[in-house]
């Protein structure tokens, strides 16, 4: 019944406070009161973006960065993207918010370049939602606004985004690749096992997940998909990044079986503006910035 309380309320549309009613159980409130929280962050300008390096496993060097949203909710303190990017997606509030997230990362990424930084692409997640028609009009809308190049933006999408409608989703991507930014299969082999779509669909890398990562040193099997999935990239003409790299013993083994780049703890967290930005600037001047896609 809960459901169908919460789809009386969608319906009933955006600022109808009279489902605060006495029947209503805790759960429905609660997901409204989620709901309200969200909307409110929205306006109030609540979310935060903080930005983590990719680096080159050949000679260490940065190569990019993967912009990643919190929430400082004055109630909960900081929410992280887990306990509230499934219900934005679930009411409708993600493509706001994706559209916020689309354009900071795009602003940033052009301040970066003229403050005299060593231009690097930064990756956005998307959302299911999100890969809709009209999302290569805003995206081109975006990069014309901030004024940033397209090749300096990169799109992660998950493999479940683009096997919800593979036609349309083919078509979108399609239009996306024709801007001029590229486009990551993240988390990749945990979602569908369809391979096919590899070859009919313009991705430019893939991202492992960050669930195998952890397990190649102790488990066989993990090791054993790792290198499948680097050499399945390799023979597609597609670069290969693991994700959740925690240690020296995941490095060592990324390097060993080629892969291209890496991403985790390891060699840097997700960092606030003000840090990665000191933190780049370090290594711009150390020479270890990559700029060349
Ligand atoms: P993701 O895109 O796969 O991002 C990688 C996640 O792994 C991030 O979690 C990152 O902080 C975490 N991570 C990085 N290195 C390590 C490591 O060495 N070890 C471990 N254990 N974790 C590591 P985060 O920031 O909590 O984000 C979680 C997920 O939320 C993301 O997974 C992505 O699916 C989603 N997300 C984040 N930002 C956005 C956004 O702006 N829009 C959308 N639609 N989804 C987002
Ligand atoms: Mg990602
Ligand atoms: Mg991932
Ligand atoms: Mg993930």
């Amino acid at each position: 019944h809960a459901d169908s309380a919460m789809y009386r309320a969608k319906e009933q549309g955006r600022n109808n406070f009279q489902f605060f009613a006495p029947w209503m159980d805790s759960q429905v409130s609660n997901r409204l009161e989620m709901l309200i929280n969200l909307r409110r962050a929205l306006d109030q300008d609540e979310f935060k973006l903080y930005y983590q390096p990719k680096l080159s496993l050949q000679d260490g060097r940065l190569i990019g960065a993967e912009a990643l949203i919190r929430w400082e909710s004055p109630q909960q303190g900081m929410v992280p993207p887990d306990r509230f990017i499934p219900f934005a997606e679930e009411a409708g509030l993600i493509v706001p918010i994706g559209e916020w997230v689309l354009r900071t990362a795009c602003r940033q990424n052009q301040a970066w370049q003229q403050a005299g930084l060593p231009p690097i692409p930064v990756a956005v997640n998307l959302s299911p939602r999100q890969l809709n028609q009209s999302l290569p009009d805003f995206v081109a809308g975006v990069l014309a606004q901030s004024g940033l190049a397209a090749s300096w933006l990169e799109l992660e999408i998950t493999e479940n985004v683009v096997m919800k409608d593979a036609e349309k989703s083919v078509a979108t991507l399609h239009a996306l690749k024709r801007l001029g930014l590229q486009i990551s299969v993240d988390d990749f082999g945990t979602g569908y096992s369809s391979l096919s779509y590899l070859r009919r669909f313009p991705v430019d890398a893939l991202k492992i997940d960050k669930s195998f990562v952890r397990d190649i040193v102790r488990d066989a099997d993990s090791a054993a998909i790792v290198k499948a999935i680097i050499s399945l990239a390799h023979i597609l003409n597609l670069r290969v990044i693991a994700e959740g790299v925690e240690d020296e013993e995941q490095h060592a083994f990324l390097k060993e079986n080629a892969c291209d780049e890496v991403q985790g703890y390891y060699f840097g967290k997700p960092m606030e503006v003000a840090v990665f930005t000191a933190w780049m600037s370090e290594q711009a001047q150390a020479g270890q910035v990559l700029s060349c896609k």
